[in-house]
């Protein structure tokens, strides 16, 4: 029960990492609060967990949408202790590529910063509202590797998580430097095997081909779990990470 008494909302956490994320906290004794912009998974996922979870609806490139939730975590909970920004896309399933530095589309590469560094950004404002209630708070953002090495045939995918890591320092420092109760770091998972990766695996043989690729190029010669990438979140988001911020 490392997270007992802790209030905690994780975004886009209707599947994948976000999920397994939820299911872990739950566990660990957390109030948690999914979100996701797909509701008929984030339900399923909340009803899944049980009594200890509850899914709202949640875009977080909206902050009308995050003024709302954040109204409502204040009137039914009266703080936030947790808040995982998991949210996150690629943009190669949901908008026009191509996605590289020479010829990407100029909205595709609004959309995909909208969700990866303006949902991060806007959900981290509200939370800092939050939070200042709490007795020992932490935002968890999921950056990437990708936010650490360029990537060229996903240009706004690595520019958008390079931005969530260097934002987490300025919202760490700010933090600390006004004496609020609210650390922040972020996690930068390697290859975890998600629906995220569907539109470059193919199905079939040629499926198991392309991880088997992707598992070549890993020093540990395999892809992670959601499960690996909740554990990391785990430790942040609990009182054991005391001393840890800005990382
Ligand atoms: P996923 O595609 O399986 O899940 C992403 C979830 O985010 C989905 O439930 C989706 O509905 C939700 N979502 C999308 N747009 C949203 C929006 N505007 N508002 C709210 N929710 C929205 O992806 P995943 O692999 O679980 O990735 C989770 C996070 O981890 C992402 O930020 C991703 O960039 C990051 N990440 C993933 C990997 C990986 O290999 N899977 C590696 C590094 C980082």
């Amino acid at each position: 029960m490392r997270l007992a008494n802790k209030i905690a909302l994780v975004t886009g956490a209707a599947r994948g990492i976000g999920q397994a994320i939820a299911e872990e906290f739950a566990r660990q004794g957390a109030t948690v609060i999914v979100t996701d912009v797909d509701e008929k998974a984030g339900q399923q996922v909340a009803r899944d967990i049980g009594d200890s979870a509850h899914f709202w609806a949640l875009d977080v490139g909206l902050e009308s949408a995050w003024a709302a939730i954040s109204d409502r975590v204040r009137d039914d909970f009266g703080r936030l202790d947790i808040l995982v920004n998991n949210a996150g896309i690629t943009g190669f399933m949901s908008h026009p590529g191509p996605f590289d530095p020479e010829h990407f589309n100029l909205d595709s590469w609004h959309a995909v910063h909208r969700v990866n560094l303006d949902g991060v950004a806007l959900g981290c404002k509200y939370a800092i509202g939050l939070m200042k209630q709490s007795p020992a708070a932490s935002i968890v953002n999921i950056s990437s590797r990708s936010g650490m090495v360029g990537i060229p045939a996903a240009a706004a995918y690595a520019s958008s998580k390079a931005a969530v890591r260097n934002h987490t320092k300025s919202v760490a420092l700010y933090c600390a430097e006004k004496g609020y109760p609210i650390r922040c770091n972020s996690i930068h998972p390697g290859a975890i095997l998600t629906p995220i990766w569907e539109a470059m695996l193919g199905e079939g043989e040629a499926r198991q081909q392309a991880i088997a690729a992707i598992a070549a190029d890993i020093p540990l010669q395999h892809m992670g779990t959601p499960q690996d990438v909740a554990f990391a979140a785990l430790y942040l988001a609990s009182d054991e990470s005391n001393y840890v911020t800005g990382t």
